[in-house]
């Protein structure tokens, strides 16, 4: 059997659904913010799995909590309490200062399951009545790829074909709180929203747009539900990134790092009434909350606070920033960025972001086009001065490359 990269290219090709268009290369090692090809290459994570891995690839602490509890026990069910979830949920709510908390597994399930308990929570806290309940989402949201979330999606390969879509969402756009006070109506009980809208292309709205936004839901009693799955546990250099503006959500919701990237684990954060609406019988989940996701989330929170990641990505991330915004090259339009969440937007002229991708991959670098002109840069949280250096130089020669 031969292992060349054609062989698991191909084979993917021939029998898996053709729904994502990989960059041509096969991992298979991981260590910290470094991945290995087959070949034995040696690249720099520039995506972290859309934010997954920030605490690096096979963290030891994390690899060691799931090792441990997959001895020990996987999986009960909810049906029977286990040992990890009291502690996963006193560990949680005491980082973030929630009340309650509901874990799932993917990050959609998290937002699905923050729209049934948002709907529940007009009914019967608010006084909605019954199968009236508004949410208002945003245009270029990205909230995950079940049908309730693709049908308020506004991007058309989401969505073409798949429907009919569920009703009782109303789309205004990103950063304009005059959009959001016109569009609540007294049915509406919740905003979901991205404090920084990810898949779009890392679009960071104007300053105070939160403050207002906070303003506007607290006035017209609407759940503010903040989808920080991809923002949220240190990647913006703040734990979530509702505290870069000083505010505070209804609901939050947290996924992808929350286990480093071992194992699928996700969880809605609330105050007392909106998770407190949910009885017995009325939502649940197989895996959710299971011992092994426990162990593993609660390792993933440890090293993320004990070994400084959050404070690392402010400081990497301005680096990172400022050597972006260093580089002299016409193909780029603008350079943003929060922590290590950062986008580089090239000129349409300059002929797609996928391309500039290829090149980097060449050079060392993994890193994702997203919208065709936009390069995202996501290291984990644990990278180095001498590593993001070392990133810079490279998007530099790449990046003034004439492919024309
Ligand atoms: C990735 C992501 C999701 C969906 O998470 P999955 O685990 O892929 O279901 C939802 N919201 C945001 C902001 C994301 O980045």
């Amino acid at each position: 059997m031969s292992s060349s990269i054609i062989d698991f290219v191909a084979t993917e090709a021939r029998f898996g659904a053709h729904n994502y268009e990989p960059i041509r290369v096969v991992l298979s090692r991981g260590e910290g913010v470094w991945v290995w090809d087959t070949e034995g290459n040696r690249y720099l994570d520039c995506l972290s799995a859309y934010s997954a891995v920030s605490q690096g690839h096979c963290h030891p602490k994390i690899l060691a909590a799931m090792i441990e509890q997959a001895h020990r026990l996987t999986l009960t069910s909810r049906a029977f309490h286990n040992d990890q979830l009291a502690l996963f949920y006193e560990e949680i709510a005491a980082l973030t200062g929630s009340h309650k908390v509901l874990p799932m597994n993917s990050g959609a399930e998290a937002v699905e399951s923050a729209i049934k308990s948002v709907r529940k929570w007009g009914y019967e806290v608010k006084g909605v009545p019954d199968g009236q309940a508004e949410v208002i989402v945003c245009a270029n949201n990205f909230h995950g790829r079940t049908l309730g979330i693709v049908g308020f999606s506004t991007a058309p390969e989401t969505r073409t074909h798949f429907g009919p879509f569920a009703p009782g969402f109303r789309i205004i756009p990103f950063g304009d709180a005059a959009a959001l006070q016109d569009a609540i109506t007294p049915n509406t009980v919740a905003f979901l929203v991205e404090p920084i809208q990810g898949e779009a292309g890392v679009i960071i709205p104007p300053a105070g747009y939160f403050t207002e936004v906070r303003q506007l839901c607290t006035a017209n009693n609407v759940m503010l539900v903040l989808d920080e799955i991809q923002t949220g546990l240190g990647r913006t250099g703040k734990l979530l990134a509702e505290q870069h503006e000083g505010i505070e959500a209804d609901v939050t919701l947290l996924g992808k790092a929350l286990s480093g990237g071992f194992y699928p684990v996700s969880a809605v954060l609330s105050n007392n009434d909106v998770l407190g609406t949910l009885r017995p019988g009325q939502h649940g989940s197989t895996f959710g909350g299971n011992p092994l996701a426990c162990a593993v989330a609660r390792a993933a929170l440890r090293v993320l606070v004990e070994e400084g990641m959050i404070e690392n990505a402010a400081r990497q991330g301005a680096r990172f920033l400022e050597g972006l915004k260093g580089i002299r090259a016409n193909t780029i339009r603008e350079v943003r960025g929060r922590g290590l969440m950062l986008a580089v937007e090239l000129h349409p002229e300059a002929g797609g972001a996928r391309r500039y991708c290829e090149a980097l991959r060449g050079k060392g670098i993994l890193a994702k086009d997203t919208h065709e002109h936009t390069i995202r840069i996501a290291p984990p949280l644990v990278i180095t001065s001498d590593q993001v250096d070392w990133a810079l130089e490279r998007l530099a020669t790449t990046l003034t490359h004439d492919f024309s």
